[in-house]
Parts: C-alpha cells; structure tokens; sequence
C-alpha cells in the first residue's frame, strides 16, 4: 500500500474553474446519460436531502418506497417539504415487490413522485429499477432513484429506462471521496421544479444551482468549492475510465456472484434469496441460528475480514460482506469467506469452508476479466 501523506493535502492548488463542467460531462459518459448533471458540495445523504426538498411542497403526492433508513429518511424530507407521502414498506431487509407499489399507485387520484433505493449498501437488497421505472411513467409521475450504492456495481440505465432523477455518491463502488456527490435531472425533473415556489437561498435548492451554475454556461461551482474533494473525484473517475465502467460493473457483479455461492458451499443461506434482487456491493449472509450476531462479528475481525451488522431491523439478523469499489476483487471475497467460515467454527456452527473456497475459485475462474484468478488458490 501507498503510504499516505497528510500533509500532501494542504495547500493543494485551487481546482479549475472550467474542470466542473467537465466532471460533469465525464460523470454523464460514465451513466451514458444526457440528462443534466450536478454536484452537490457534501456527503450523498445531503444531497438526498436537497433532492426531497427540491421536489415537495404542498400539494405534491408521492410514493416513497422504504426498504432502508435511507428511504424512511426520504419520506420524512418530502413530509417536512409539505408533500403528502405514502409510503411502500416491505419485509425486513427484503427488496421491494413491485406489486406492492403498484398496488399503492391504484388507490391513488394523482401522484406526482414515485421515489425508492435501488441498491441498499445496509442489507445488501435490489429493488427492481426498471419495473418501478415503468409504473412511475404509467402514472406520469417521477421517478427518483437513489443511486449512490448502485453506481459501479449495476446499470442504471436513466435515459432508457425513465429515470428523472438520480443522486449518486463517488465513495461507494467508484472508490472516490464521501465529501461531493451528484445529482442527475432529466428535463421532467427540472419542469416540475421551476413549477414550484424556491426557497433559495439555500444550499438545499437544486432550482437556485440551476440557476447560478446550469444557466450560466457551468462556470465554477458558487461558494468556495472543496478543492481537496474535486481533485479526489477526479482522480477517482480517471481509474474508472481506465478500467472502464463496464468492467468495474462486472467485478462487482462477479464479487456478488462469488460470495453468493461460497455462503450456500458453506452452509449459509444469503438473506436475499433471489440472485437478480441482491446487491453486487455487499452480500448479506443470514446469521444462523444458535449464533450470535454480534459474537459472530467479533469472531470474525480475530481472522482480518471486517464483517459488518446489518443496520436497522435486520440488525442481528444478517452479517454483511462487503465487496465494494477496491475490494471487488477475488482476495477480498476469499477472505471475507474465511474469516466468516472460521468464526463459525469457533462458534460450533459446521460449515465447508474448502467447499466455499473452490465456489470462489470457481466463479473466478469462469470469468476471462483482467484480474480473474489473480488471488485464487
Ligand atoms: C451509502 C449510501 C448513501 C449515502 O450515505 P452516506 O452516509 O453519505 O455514505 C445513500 N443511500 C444509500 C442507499 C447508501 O447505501
């Protein structure tokens, strides 16, 4: 490992100001989209937020579907904006059925937003995108995507499936910085916010960068922008670039496909059943019964994986097994498999690790990619 130096980090030159307009431009390539892209100077979650309050007001009707704290955060922003919200809860940690929102959709007049997750980074579920997709255009209504845990692990494909508005963070899949994210809109979005009162100034109003960065021929972001984070993003989307989307998509979905199968070799059931409805950056692994969720986590660091709880309800319930952005690779797969393997045998749980790792191996060695079998035994 590069050894890191802090104080490389003060007195970085200042970020050029036509090199905003041409992230965007290379984050749009990235998505393959045409829609509008835009950086919000913080941490996704806040750009989620600014999303919620951009769009609601009273008199606007959503559809907000809950699968993680992130989507019950969603809704109570869109409720604080005075949108009358209704939301499509689901089984713990479970994806969502999209009958069940397009049951929500039937009982409703007018809708005006159709909202969800599409990968959840907490539990490790797939919502269904493009089916949500579709019964947010059968009502007319936008469809808003939180896709910060979906970008480099699965297509998001805004242009052709309907999405209008996606926020996106770097510092998942893409292996950037936590401190800028970004916010595609699509014309629809844009019309059903310049239909609505602003309530800049605020650094939550995407109609006020609109107008002071968009409008204006994208000059350099308004305030002081974080020379430090745009730097980072950019280095972040040169490697991307490099490897090329398609690629690093593929070693995620390769690290799901791997860890998936060494959990049913071991013994473990994966907590989402369904392949198609798992997410490619972290697989959920059921805690079997007799374990102990948090016994079996502290197991687990003894042998140099981090394991990590569920979050919310499935706390407890679930250990995730995270293959995001750097660690999409067959060495962290494997010793995420090893080290959970091991816990459970200190904890008088029988499981085929050998079994596990030759599913590993296996999944690997199927592939032609560039690093497949680089760390397979
Ligand atoms: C990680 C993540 C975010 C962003 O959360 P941060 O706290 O900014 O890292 C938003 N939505 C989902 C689904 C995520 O997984």
């Amino acid at each position: 490992m590069r050894t890191f130096d802090r104080h490389g980090l003060v007195d970085v030159p200042r970020y050029p100001d036509h090199g905003y307009a041409l992230l965007a431009d290379r984050i749009k390539g990235l998505l393959g989209t045409s829609a509008d892209v835009v950086f919000v100077q913080a941490e996704a979650v806040l750009a989620l937020e600014a999303v919620a309050a951009s769009i609601a007001r009273h008199g606007v009707v959503a559809v907000n579907v809950v699968t993680s704290a992130y989507g019950r955060w969603f809704g109570h922003w869109l409720r604080r904006g005075g949108a009358t919200v209704h939301d499509v809860a689901v089984a713990m940690g479970q994806p969502v059925d999209s009958s069940a929102v397009a049951s929500c959709l039937e009982m409703l007049e007018h809708v005006d937003i159709v909202a969800a997750v599409h990968a959840e980074s907490s539990n490790g579920a797939l919502n269904p995108l493009a089916e949500l997709a579709a019964l947010a255009k059968s009502r007319n209504a936008l469809f808003a995507v939180d896709a910060v845990a979906s970008i480099g692990g699965h297509v998001i494909d805004v242009d052709r499936i309907g999405i209008d508005i996606a926020v996106i963070g770097p510092q998942k899949a893409l292996a950037g910085p936590a401190g800028v994210s970004a916010v595609v809109l699509g014309q629809r979005a844009w019309d059903h916010i310049a239909a609505l009162p602003d309530f800049a100034p605020s650094s939550l109003s995407l109609a006020a960068l609109k107008r002071d960065w968009l409008d204006c021929g994208r000059p350099a972001l308004p305030g002081t922008p974080s020379a430090l984070e745009f730097w980072a993003l950019e280095a972040a989307i040169d490697r991307i670039e490099a490897e090329g989307m398609e690629r690093v998509i593929e070693r995620h979905q390769q690290a799901s496909r791997a860890t998936r199968s060494a959990l049913r070799a071991l013994g473990v059931s994966p907590w989402i059943a369904r392949d198609d409805a798992a997410s490619a950056l972290v697989t959920s692994a059921s805690v079997p019964r007799g374990v102990d969720g948090p016994d079996l986590i502290a197991q687990a660091s003894r042998y140099g994986a981090e394991l990590a709880p569920g979050i919310g309800d499935v706390a407890g319930h679930i250990v995730r097994l995270n293959h995001t952005g750097l660690n999409a690779n067959a060495a962290s797969v494997r010793s995420n498999v090893v080290a959970l393997g091991r816990a459970l045998e200190q904890l008088r749980f029988s499981v085929d690790l050998d079994a596990a790792l030759r599913a590993v191996a296996n999944a690997y060695e199927r592939s032609t990619g560039s690093n497949a079998g680089e760390s397979v035994r």
